[in-house]
């Protein structure tokens, strides 16, 4: 069935504050797979009449490519995806990762780590662990003190060294994924103590991301299952930082002919968004690969419109 848009009632008004976002890193322009989650994104929060943001994750600089973010920003609007806030830029925001740091070593749950990768490799492989290519270390805890304390004497960043967060014993964590189900996994197990500020004094994805979020407001996380392995994580340092857990939402990856997800690295093409008919076609196509059936096919509609027949076909997760 094809929806006749023109017959589509007005969306409900912005209700209970559902606050969204979208938080992609400047390596490059946006490509199949990154449109998948700017759309799954979108139309989560616009299904439930809340504010969808724009947050650039240029935290990583050396990673970042000049002049992406403003492309990406102009790929959005061609696709008629708004934001409703002004973007915010990692980059701006060391204060606040910087004061988290800090609150978290008052907890005495940080030290402070000089092993290289190297250095961590090998003590793995002398306790006859090897990890898989393209997979972490799971940090064996080297540097870790017998006792932690409260690092009064150093403040963490200063020095060469990067600190890590020690987590208890048993560090399982659950949560519900609302298209996935319940999702569980034991940090010490999978991940070891990780880093939250690198010893190039850069901060990392894991804590800049859970401050930003509650900073934010953020009341519901939807990206890429690609990230699903980072959120128990995020949900730890929520939990230690004493922060609201928002609602998490991963959505299907697009895979490239090899079976691997699409991204920067794999030199994923851009989506073309010259006109406004191209732009409907690879929003038809991340629809597509977001389950939604039986949307107008594009040649009788504008992009505003077909935005709207997608909210509605949009599902209801809850
Ligand atoms: N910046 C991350 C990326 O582009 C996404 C972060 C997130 O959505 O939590 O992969
Ligand atoms: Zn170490």
């Amino acid at each position: 069935m094809i929806l006749a848009v023109s017959k589509l009632k007005n969306l409900p008004p912005p209700a209970d504050g559902y606050r969204g976002r979208f938080a992609p890193s400047p390596t490059g322009p946006l490509h199949a797979g990154s449109l998948v989650a700017a759309l799954g994104s979108w139309l989560d929060a616009r299904k439930n009449g809340g504010k969808w943001l724009l947050r650039i994750e240029d935290l990583d600089t050396p990673r970042c490519v000049p002049g992406a973010a403003q492309e990406i920003q102009s790929q959005l609007l061609a696709c008629g995806l708004s934001w409703d806030e002004e973007v915010v830029y990692q980059s701006q925001r060391q204060a606040a990762y910087q004061q988290a740091l800090e609150r978290l070593n008052r907890l005495s749950c940080l030290y402070a780590c000089t092993c290289s990768r190297q250095m961590i490799a090998n003590t793995l492989a002398s306790r006859g662990i090897e990890t898989p290519r393209n997979q972490e270390m799971v940090y064996p805890g080297t540097c870790r003190p017998a006792t932690l304390i409260n690092n009064s004497t150093e403040t963490p960043g200063d020095s060469k060294k990067a600190w890590r967060i020690a987590l208890p014993e048993n560090c399982n964590i659950h949560f519900e994924d609302l298209a996935l189900g319940t999702q569980s996994q034991n940090l010490n197990i999978e991940v070891g103590d990780f880093v939250l500020r690198r010893n190039d004094g850069l901060f990392t994805y894991q804590l800049a991301v859970v401050v930003d979020d509650f900073e934010q407001g953020i009341t519901r996380v939807v990206r890429g299952k690609d990230l699903l392995n980072n959120t128990a994580r995020q949900i730890y340092l929520q939990d230690k930082l004493g922060y609201l857990r928002p609602e998490y939402l991963h959505l299907p990856l697009v895979l490239d002919e090899h079976g691997e997800k699409l991204s920067k690295q794999t030199l994923a093409t851009q989506i073309n968004t010259e006109d406004e008919r191209h732009a409907l076609l690879e929003l038809r196509k991340a629809a597509i690969h977001l389950g939604l059936q039986d949307l107008p096919d594009g040649q009788n509609v504008t992009i505003a419109e077909w935005l709207l027949a997608a909210t509605h076909a949009w599902p209801t997760f809850s």
